[in-house]
């Protein structure tokens, strides 16, 4: 794993931007080897153009002195490579090498009367005219690319870095495995700044901020080396290297938050800024570009939404979980603000296949019409004290419809509804269940209330009392996935329920082993000697029947007779339940 050290004297973001943005430089054996090649050309010239002997190339032969242009060419070549591919340093070489030569080539002149060596003087000279053109063209050149790159890479604005220069760096850094922190910030009713003193107003508080916040990563006072860059309206994001611990990190967040401290004048108006920050660390905290954004970005919302005199939030799993919840509490408002809650019905079958009832089961889509599932849904709503108004919804839906068919069918089956412990505590409910028996004119003896093992064991006496209200009404009560929870025998033996549902999870396992298959026996027997008929969830397979009918169990509800049903199949179902039964 890299790690960078800060280096307050040279780290700057400019040189961070450059070293990221800069073309790859040519290596400099590229330098030593045109040089050597120019040094050993310019010899080859010089001692043939000195040469009276012949030389004998397939069959035809040459004097010595004509291979003196070639190698002279050769030579030049090298220098004007050095002068395009070796930036400033080439092009001084290239200007030494051939100014060198000249007076070399008069000396020869002179000392030896060969005025055959005459043309390589001018030959130098058009060599030293052709680097100087070539060097100045290519300059311009870079120049012009780099002004590019540089509007390419900076916000306007701020003349920060831009979004574009913030995620090639953090590829560049995850590309090279440095470790590195990434700090989402935003800055606190920067809208009403915006909203109340205009957009002029507005750009001059980002451009103050971002001023100081580029002082501080370009003189290294943090501590650590830092990359501010703005992303965009009044977001920011820092990128911090070079740190040994969380409280060098803190540390570094802390400077970039106290320098907000300090009064900002704008047009004679004094503004007070505080923005938040939240943090991810790679790889420590994921090793992906998005995600890494994502995550900083849930930990500054989470810290802006808590309101909290604290503004720095580091990510962590629980903020997932946390925006999940958040999203899907959104969704449910939503839903029962659109009266869309909807439900599906799960029939329940005797062994002989004969048709008990349903199970209302709550249903609710997003916004893409996709299916939420209510093992997600329903915690939330029972967590944020949505459960009792889903549970209405589904309760007033179902009912009225069931009641409807009860009375076009005459068929002797149940409907079965879910009640949160939160709804069931709830003063008004068994008014609400009054008034679903008068609403829909279902007989009390045809509806059944499930609530799960785990409401008698927390809730225990108010529970009690309602469940036993409920019973006095004529109203069937179930205990929903039975076998999850820890009831006593005891209590189980007090309780005034008619149904047992063991849980799926049971059945699942009941054919692995024979001692999974006698527990399902014993809970089935033991439910029985306390009077309650037992109905086994999730049952799927065949040989799952085959077992449970071998060891008495009363009901069952799974895929392999019937998933949940919208309202049109679970009619037909009924109306072809009656006709047999005829
Ligand atoms: P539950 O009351 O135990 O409902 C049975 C769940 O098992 C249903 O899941 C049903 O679709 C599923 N299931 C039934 N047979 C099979 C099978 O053979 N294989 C498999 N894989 N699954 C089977 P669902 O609809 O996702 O409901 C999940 C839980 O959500 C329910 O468990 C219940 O606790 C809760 N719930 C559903 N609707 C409501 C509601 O209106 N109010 C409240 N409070 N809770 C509800
Ligand atoms: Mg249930
Ligand atoms: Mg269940």
């Amino acid at each position: 794993m890299n790690k960078t050290k800060a280096d307050p004297k040279g780290n700057t973001i400019k040189n961070t931007l450059d070293t990221l943005t800069s073309r790859s430089r040519t290596p400099k054996v590229v330098y030593v080897l045109l040089l050597l090649l120019y040094i050993a050309a310019n010899f080859i010239t010089s001692t043939s153009a000195n040469s009276n002997q012949t030389i004998n190339l397939a069959g035809l032969s040459f004097s010595a002195y004509s291979f003196a242009g070639v190698f002279s060419s050769l030579g030049n070549i090298c220098v004007i490579f050095l002068t395009v591919y070796c930036g400033k340093p080439g092009y001084i070489t290239s200007l030494v090498l051939l100014l060198f030569q000249i007076p070399v080539i008069l000396r020869g002149i002179v000392m030896n009367h060969n005025y055959n060596s005459l043309p390589g003087v001018f030959g130098n000279i058009l060599a030293i005219i052709a680097v100087t053109i070539i060097y100045f063209n290519n300059r311009s050149l870079t120049n012009y690319q780099n002004r590019l790159r540089d509007q390419a890479v900076t916000d306007r604005l701020t003349e920060l870095p831009n979004r574009f220069a913030c995620t090639e760096l953090v590829g560049d850094l995850i590309k090279r495995n440095t470790r590195f922190v990434l700090v989402s910030i935003d800055l606190n009713g920067f809208k009403s700044i915006n909203d109340t003193m205009g957009f002029n107003t507005g750009n001059e508080v980002l451009r103050q901020i971002a001023s100081r916040w580029k002082t501080i990563a370009d003189t290294g006072l943090s501590g650590t080396l830092d990359f501010i860059t703005r992303v965009s309206g009044d977001e920011f994001v820092l990128i911090i290297r070079g740190y040994d611990s969380e409280t060098d990190i803190l540390n570094t967040i802390q400077h970039y938050e106290a320098v907000l401290g300090n009064r900002l004048t704008i047009d004679d108006c004094d503004f007070y800024i505080t923005a938040s920050f939240g943090y991810a660390e790679f790889p420590t905290d994921t090793k992906d570009v998005d995600s890494l954004f994502t995550y900083a970005d849930a930990a500054m919302t989470e810290i802006k939404r808590a309101h909290s005199s604290n503004h720095v939030m580091r990510f962590s799993t629980e903020l997932l979980k946390m925006e999940r919840t958040i999203e899907i509490e959104n969704k449910i408002r939503e839903a029962l603000e659109h009266d869309t809650v909807f439900f599906q019905l799960q029939p329940q079958f005797d062994m002989s296949h004969k048709l008990r009832g349903f199970e209302a089961l709550a249903r609710m889509r997003d916004e893409n019409g996709k299916i939420i599932s209510p093992g997600e849904f329903i915690p939330v709503a029972e967590k944020v004290g949505l459960i009792d108004k889903v549970d209405a919804a589904v309760f007033q839906k179902s009912g009225a419809f069931f009641g409807d068919l009860l009375r076009r069918s005459g068929a002797d089956i149940s409907l079965s509804i879910n009640i949160s412990v939160r709804h069931l505590m709830k003063n008004d409910f068994l008014d609400e269940i009054r008034s679903l028996l008068r609403n829909t004119g279902i007989p009390p003896q045809q509806l059944e209330i499930e609530i799960t093992e785990s409401i008698m064991i927390d809730s225990a006496e108010k529970a009690l009392q309602c469940i036993n209200e409920i019973r006095s009404m004529g109203i069937m009560v179930a205990i929903d996935d039975f076998g999850t929870g820890y009831s006593s025998l005891s209590y189980l033996n007090n309780f005034p329920a008619n149904l047992l549902k063991i849980d799926k999870s049971f059945i699942d396992k009941m054919n692995t082993s024979d001692s999974s298959k006698q527990y399902v026996a014993a809970i089935i027997s033991i439910g029985h000697i306390m009077g309650f008929d037992v109905i086994s969830e999730g049952v799927e397979t065949e040989d799952q029947l085959a077992t449970l009918n071998s060891i008495g169990c009363d009901y069952i509800q799974g895929f392999i007779w019937g998933r949940p049903l919208p309202q049109e199949e679970a009619e037909k179902l009924v109306m072809a339940s009656v006709q047999t039964q005829d």
